[in-house]
């Protein structure tokens, strides 16, 4: 899972995504990451994990990863060549979610590209120049998409017309992920397009110290927006966050204490992620670690298991299931069995937050 990081200049980008992935992670579990200068992987908090190795001890505990991409760069005028521009549209389009920083905080000493502090304009001077790049890629798709109609290729013919619906939007001032589909067949070619605008964004609401509940003005202006957009909102300070990560666990503990605040940002932020994709976490405990994986809501056990492997989907057989709540109730695996609780799943059994699974397979 990947989620890249927008915003105009000076919002706080930089000093949010250097709290958040400072911490780093143990590469060796990781090894598909990718490590780029602007690019962190961060371990997502799940204390189940710990439940669990309470109960099942185990050498590691391997939290799920999110990656985060920091997109910088984004000026008026992007679409156009502006500032860093395509190059750095072009690192969005990769991406599962769009975390859109938001300036909330009044500080003199700090510029605003546009000389005030306004969210609702950056968030629209951001959302224009994504617009106006996924109207350039529309309108090249378009003529290359109509030249292959015109041999009589079918799915040429789906995506011009999935495109003429783009663009009337586009037009209109409208990001594309407002797209109604029914046809399965739509969502898959439209998926394809990989529009800027067809992705789901979290706001982050970057706020002052005194306002860590985000209640202030400011925020409920971009808590409204996102509302009428389907979106979500979390509020973070990202230079408490940077001040945090200075600190060790006890004082940081502490910190978090005397300011209100029950966990760091990331927390928070993976969580909102999480709701804004639909997904949630299964895991596997063995004898080696105690691991979290990330599917989405709906995704059967198949498809569970080919997040570890894409084999162990093809050559899914079962899994053997069972639930956090029983393993705490009942403290071992081997009383869960013997209680007749250990579920056995096959190849239409629906994943649920949280599951614990083995899967067995043929290679
Ligand atoms: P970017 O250009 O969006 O990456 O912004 P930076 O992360 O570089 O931040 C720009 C400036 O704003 C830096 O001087 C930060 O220290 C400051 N800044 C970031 N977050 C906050 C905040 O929550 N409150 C205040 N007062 N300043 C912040």
């Amino acid at each position: 899972m990947e989620a890249g990081i927008v915003g105009l200049p000076n919002v706080g980008k930089s000093t949010l995504f250097n709290a958040l992935t400072a911490a780093g992670i143990a590469s060796e579990n990781y090894p598909f990451c990718t490590i780029e200068p602007n690019v962190g992987a961060v371990a997502v908090p799940d204390p189940r994990l710990d439940t669990i190795q309470g109960f099942i001890p185990t050498q590691k505990v391997i939290p799920a990863i999110l990656q985060l991409v920091d997109i910088a760069g984004i000026v008026r005028g992007a679409s156009e060549g502006e500032g860093l521009g395509n190059k750095f549209l072009s690192h969005i389009r990769n991406v599962d979610a769009i975390v859109h920083v938001v300036r909330c905080f009044e500080d003199g000493d700090i510029t605003h590209v546009d000389g005030s502090v306004d969210p609702i304009r950056d968030i629209e001077t951001i959302d224009t120049e994504l617009m106006l790049a996924d109207l350039q890629s529309v309108d090249q798709m378009a003529d290359k998409a109509k030249r292959t109609a015109r041999t009589g290729d079918k799915d040429a013919k789906r995506r011009v017309a999935l495109l003429e619906q783009c663009k009337a939007l586009l037009d209109d001032g409208q990001p594309v992920r407002g797209l109604q589909l029914d046809d399965p067949a739509d969502r898959k070619e439209f998926a394809m397009l990989q529009l800027l605008t067809a992705k789901r964004v979290l706001y982050v609401a970057n706020v002052e110290e005194d306002d860590l509940e985000g209640q202030g003005p400011l925020v409920q202006k971009v808590r409204e927006r996102a509302a009428a957009e389907g979106g979500e909102v979390v509020a973070v300070c990202a230079r408490l966050e940077s001040e945090l990560i200075e600190l060790d666990e006890e004082d940081r503990a502490e910190m978090l204490e005397s300011v209100g605040l029950e966990e760091p940002a990331l927390a928070v932020l993976a969580r909102g992620i999480y709701q804004l994709l639909g997904l949630q976490s299964y895991f596997t405990a063995g004898e080696k670690e105690v691991r979290a994986w990330t599917v989405p809501i709906g995704a059967t056990a198949p498809q569970g298991a080919g997040v570890i492997h894409t084999d162990f989907e093809r050559g899914f057989i079962r899994a053997e299931v069972f639930s956090l709540a029983d393993l705490m109730e009942l403290k071992s695996e081997k009383a869960i069995r013997e209680a007749g609780k250990l579920r056995v799943e096959g190849k239409e059994y629906v994943l649920k937050d949280g599951d614990i699974c083995h899967f067995l397979f043929n290679v």
